[in-house]
């Protein structure tokens, strides 16, 4: 690690949704590793207590707490039992999020519209139910961050994946627009937009074909591992207060964009 960084996460409280699997399961293990203590946000209670309970075991601090994050309410209920258990979050990452496709000309509604409640709508509940929460966190330690997982395909032409594509578009651009309001305010925030990662995301599309349409590219790119992503936003956080690493692109080698 670069002297740069601070050694260590001690004292800060993060928020990861998502937190059951893939990339969000693998940055609640490394920030509770360098010593935050992290809440975790999902739908499936049982692995979140498994992760939570590995998190302890090492002597760590971790909370899991169930939860649908398209459900405003559910995440305002739950923004308020993080602050009683653990203390106002000074690390928000919003993660959750799924990936369908959406060619037109077999259209599947239901599809567009639940990746506009998750990945656009969740990311909103969360942003308001913990924004004041970071906002006190950064005045008490100098610092607080937002970190919310976009992805590359928010940039670039994803044919087939166009509801996906503009929901992460939307991610990047609530990120710019954020971090001018919230900078002044000691609170950085970060767009982390991964290439393609090796998690479950994929295995949640429908088609049979899509599915293997991406597997496909395996046999000439080398996929990232959620660790990747995690050492990034890991990275981030632990940057001196004056800093602010707002967006990072992080694609496999092989992946041209
Ligand atoms: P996973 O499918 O492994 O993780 C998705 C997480 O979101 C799970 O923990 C899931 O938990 C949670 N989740 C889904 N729906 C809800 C809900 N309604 N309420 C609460 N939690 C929910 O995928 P990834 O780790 O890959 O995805 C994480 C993020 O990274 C997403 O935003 C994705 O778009 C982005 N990304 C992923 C890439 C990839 O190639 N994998 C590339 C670029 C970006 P549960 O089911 O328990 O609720």
């Amino acid at each position: 690690m670069s002297a740069s960084l601070t050694s260590e996460l001690a004292g800060r409280i993060a928020v990861v949704t998502g937190a059951s699997s893939g990339i969000g399961e693998q940055v609640a293990q490394a920030l509770a590793r360098r010593g935050a203590a992290v809440a975790l946000l999902a739908r499936r209670e049982d692995r979140l207590t498994a992760i939570c309970a590995d998190i302890e075991a090492r002597g760590e601090r971790a909370v899991p707490f169930s939860v649908d994050v398209t459900d405003s309410a559910a995440v305002d209920d739950v923004a308020r039992r993080v602050r009683e258990t653990l203390g106002p979050a000074g690390i928000v990452v919003n993660n959750a999020g799924i990936m369908l496709p959406t060619p037109l000309g077999d259209p599947e509604p239901k599809d567009w519209a639940d990746q506009t409640a998750l990945n656009v709508g969740a990311v909103n509940y969360t942003v308001l139910a913990f924004g004041g929460q970071l906002v006190e966190a950064a005045a008490a330690h100098g610092v607080a961050d937002l970190v919310n997982i976009a992805s590359i395909a928010g940039k670039t032409l994803f044919p087939g994946y166009s509801a996906y594509a503009a929901s992460k578009s939307y991610v990047i651009h609530l990120g710019r627009s954020l971090r001018a309001e919230l900078g002044p305010k000691q609170v950085r925030v970060t767009t982390v937009e991964p290439g393609i990662v090796d998690t479950e995301l994929q295995s949640h599309i429908p088609s049979e074909e899509s599915r293997e349409r991406l597997a496909g590219t395996r046999t000439r790119i080398e996929w990232l591992t959620p660790e990747d992503v995690a050492d990034a936003v890991t990275y981030t956080v632990c940057l001196p207060p004056r800093v602010n690493l707002a967006e990072i692109a992080i694609l496999p080698t092989r992946q041209p964009a």
